[in-house]
């Protein structure tokens, strides 16, 4: 039996799930978010894996820090009888965006590993630094446990050379590391092995296209089981559009903004981090709002849905013909595991390339499962994914904790 607490440590929030690897789910949980602001929000829960029936704490306090959030957590644990010690947590795993060129594998965080990853904050300044950060506040209030980072840019080292090389000068590109890395990798390299998993089928044998959707998402071409491109870049903004990302735009927009209108680079980070994707669109950034809009005919919001569609058509098509023969196409994440309609607009052109979806299965089923006809030539599935469970077997695999 392995324990592992997960953390991931976003800029002004929290998450924390202590996973038990053997029955691969959770004894207790707890989210933090709004650290920072006036009021922040914390909830602490138990689950009834524990043998103790499940209960909840929840409170509104000020959270003026990282190191804050986790001390509360940690003493509603200690009154849920849930504290990481009195589990018997052997290793905390945590979540680290970018892994720049070196880091492919989930590594043991030592000094050096840590000195790297603080290097990488260049890289993704808006993740690195809070990941770090959880790493650092959870070493000093739970001393004395193995800490194990996992990289969500870990999956995309295969990338051919063809698919992570941006055409620009080569030698400007090789001096800062500027190639595209990929992000979401744990999610799809887990939903990828659970398609395989799901068809029966070896996940080395298959090509497969997996599309990551909540609000942040991505897109993925995996060949026999190897990652061979997918729609996010240097950084998490390229490809498709998310909650209040753009993803792909003509890179000549930003220069414009900032050559001719004025706009300084953190007003340019700010609208293409914060203010474009469905929010900048229709002003909703939650699916579930966008779709209650879309249903009243709000004429911003049906633009909004038609630009995701419209992308995603793109990408699944342009997936096709770099692998050829596609086995699978999986949906994953908040919308692509809850939206229908979505997996069914998004497919719905590829009729001629045999393609069909179970219009019951894909609307009332839940859970893993296959939403394709029989006759369909390539499997459509929805697979919930589970990016901490992904990390709980990374620390057992690292730490030799599984036995
Ligand atoms: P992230 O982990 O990137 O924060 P999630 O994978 O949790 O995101 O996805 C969040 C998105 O999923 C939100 O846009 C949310 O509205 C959407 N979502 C979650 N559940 C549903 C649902 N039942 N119907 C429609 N959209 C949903």
């Amino acid at each position: 039996m392995t324990r592992v607490l997960i953390i991931n440590s976003g800029s002004s929030s929290l998450k924390l799930q202590i996973l038990d690897t053997a029955v691969e789910d959770e004894l207790a949980w707890a989210l933090v978010e709004r650290i920072g602001e006036p009021s922040g929000i914390l909830t602490v829960r138990r689950t009834d894996l524990t043998g103790m029936p499940a209960e909840e704490r929840t409170e509104e306090p000020t959270i003026e820090d990282h190191t804050a959030a986790l001390a509360r957590v940690l003493e509603l644990a200690d009154e849920l009888e849930v504290h990481p010690t009195e589990l018997g947590v052997q290793a905390i795993g945590h979540r680290v965006v970018h892994g720049g060129p070196d880091f492919h594998e989930p590594v043991l965080v030592t000094p050096e590993v840590e000195a790297d990853i603080e290097e990488l904050e260049l890289l993704a300044p808006l993740h690195n630094p809070a990941n770090l950060r959880g790493i650092r506040v959870a070493r000093d209030l739970l001393p004395g446990l193995p800490h194990v980072a996992v990289f969500d840019t870990g999956f995309f080292h295969t990338l051919p050379a063809a698919a992570h090389t941006y055409a620009i000068d080569r030698e400007t590109a090789r001096r800062w590391d500027l190639r595209r890395y990929g992000f979401h990798g744990t999610s799809h390299e887990f939903v990828s092995h659970r398609t395989a998993a799901v068809l029966g089928r070896p996940h080395g044998e298959l090509n497969q296209i997996v599309l990551h959707l909540g609000n942040g998402a991505s897109a993925s071409a995996i060949e026999a089981g190897r990652a061979v491109d997918t729609s996010m870049g240097l950084t998490p903004l390229e490809g498709l559009v998310m909650g209040t990302r753009p993803g792909d735009l003509d890179p000549g927009l930003i220069i414009h903004l900032i050559r001719n209108r004025g706009m300084s680079p953190d007003e340019v980070s700010t609208l293409l981090n914060r203010q474009s994707g469905l929010e900048g669109l229709s002003g909703a950034r939650d699916f579930r709002e966008l779709l209650a809009r879309v249903d009243e005919d709000d004429d911003d919001a049906v633009l909004a849905y038609d630009v995701v569609i419209h992308r995603l058509r793109r990408y699944i098509g342009g997936y096709w013909a770099v692998l050829g023969t596609v086995d699978a196409i999986t949906f994953t994440a908040g919308v692509g595991e809850n939206v229908a309609r979505l997996r069914a607009d998004a497919l719905s052109t590829l009729g001629s390339w045999g393609v069909e979806i179970d219009a019951d299965a894909n609307e009332n089923g839940s859970g893993e499962r296959v939403i394709s006809t029989p006759g369909s030539k390539v499997a459509v599935l929805v697979v919930p994914t589970d990016e901490e469970l992904a990390i709980g077997r990374a620390c057992d695999d690292v730490l030799g904790l599984g036995g």
